[in-house]
């Protein structure tokens, strides 16, 4: 069963609840990056242009009760330019208040309810919560893919008291993308790993190693595998209680006749900031650890993604904040943009941050907006938000 796209609901005269995930990184009081945003813009606009009123919802950041730091005033700001009309910040999501200014909302006007995490509830699922976010809406659109996976109250809980409800156009692309990848993809079919934890991408490995014909792995990630198969990695970052769990995945892949591909070279420093002097390496010295795969490493993955039909891809493969360490990273990607013409879908915020502003970054198929979401998905699971959709 798929969740009932938004064009397939009666809008007109409604009052439309929308879960977006405008979870954006703020500088004070400032937006540093949009796309989250302007990524929920076209469900939006697509509502006020079939006549109805929409009621804007999100989390931003992590508050456990009302913090004037994480009020969405600056996104409703936002909103209002990006719109050319006024999107009032309601003072809560919930409440006497808020439920007047919902009620006096005409077709095609749109308003932003404050902060969900305001409220512990939220997180919580709580029924009465949920009953209450509802109250006042005929319609409920979830285009907030990155908090798909999360059972709460504003993604799962508010289906129970909404009935007519579905997915928003950028919650649709992200699941075809990903739908696009995972069933029936055409081979070869490479899997890209990277970032900081191996415990993040376990469950992710268990489940893509019967399925993809590569995972080429970067990223501090790529030093467990490593120590684990006994090669010396000097001060690299290493989860030591994963060691086990690592030759276990090793030899899964070895079973499932997958190539589980690791750095064989490496761009190391002394610390893992921008003060750390590059230095490319086969053998890691004691007392510096590896920032970034060096160029033979490169090498191998472009030569692993180039005849690839199907691509996916999370996690940077360096500290790809410093450019000095961001090399490999941008060099997988303009090979994957450039040398390909796989089906390439490429998730997480670090992942989607790393190749921003790259030319070739928009011939990927698809950039992922969830970091969770998407991990979540290429677990095999079934996200929760996704499933709360369906008629
Ligand atoms: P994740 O949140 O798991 O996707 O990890 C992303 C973070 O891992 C980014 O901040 C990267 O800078 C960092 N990272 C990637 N490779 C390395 C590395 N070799 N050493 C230290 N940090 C790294």
């Amino acid at each position: 069963m798929a969740a009932t796209p938004i064009t397939s609901l009666a809008l007109e005269g409604k009052k439309v609840l929308v879960r977006c995930d405008f979870n954006v990184p703020l500088d004070g009081t400032r937006i540093t990056d949009p796309t989250r945003i302007e990524a929920s813009l076209e469900t939006i606009r697509y509502i006020l242009g079939r006549g109805g009123a929409a009621v804007l919802c999100s989390h931003l950041g992590r508050p456990k009760e009302r913090t004037p730091d994480l009020s969405l005033k600056p996104v409703a700001e936002y909103l209002s330019g990006v719109l050319g009309r006024k999107v009032a910040l309601a003072p809560d999501c919930i409440g006497d208040i808020t439920g007047r200014m919902i009620a006096d909302l005409a077709p095609g006007d749109a308003i932003l309810l404050e902060n969900l995490r305001f409220h512990k509830e939220e997180e919580a699922n709580d029924r009465d919560f949920a009953h209450e976010l509802a109250r006042g809406k005929g319609v409920y659109i979830n285009d907030a893919f990155g908090t798909a996976h999360r059972a709460h109250a504003s993604t799962v809980g508010v289906t129970r008291f909404i009935q007519e409800r579905g997915a928003g156009f950028l919650m649709i692309r992200e699941l075809e993308a990903l739908r696009a990848v995972t069933e029936n993809p055409a081979h070869p079919y490479v899997a890209i790993l990277g970032g900081a934890k191996v415990s993040d991408k376990i469950a992710v490995i268990r489940n893509l190693v019967t399925k993809v014909d590569a995972i080429l792995i970067g990223g501090a990630m790529a030093y467990t595998f490593l120590k684990a198969r006994g090669v010396a990695v000097g001060r690299s970052r290493v989860e030591d209680d994963k060691l086990e769990l690592a030759r276990e995945l090793i030899e899964l892949a070895q079973k499932h006749n997958v190539a589980l591909v690791l750095p064989v070279d490496h761009v190391v420093g002394e610390t893992p900031d921008a003060a750390a002097v590059p230095e490319v390496v086969v053998d890691i010295p004691t007392f510096r650890m590896g920032l970034d795969i060096g160029p033979r490493t490169v090498a191998e993955f472009i030569a692993r993604v180039t005849p690839a039909r199907t691509i996916i891809w999370n996690g940077p493969l360096g500290l790809f904040e410093v450019p000095a360490f961001a090399q490999g990273t941008l060099a997988v990607g303009a090979a994957i943009a450039n040398l390909t013409d796989a089906t390439s879908v490429l998730g997480g915020g670090d992942t989607a941050a790393a190749v921003a502003g790259q030319p070739w970054a928009s011939q990927f198929t698809h950039i992922s907006t969830g970091g969770g979401a998407t991990l979540e998905y290429l677990e095999g699971k079934v996200l929760p938000g996704v499933k709360a959709l369906e008629a």
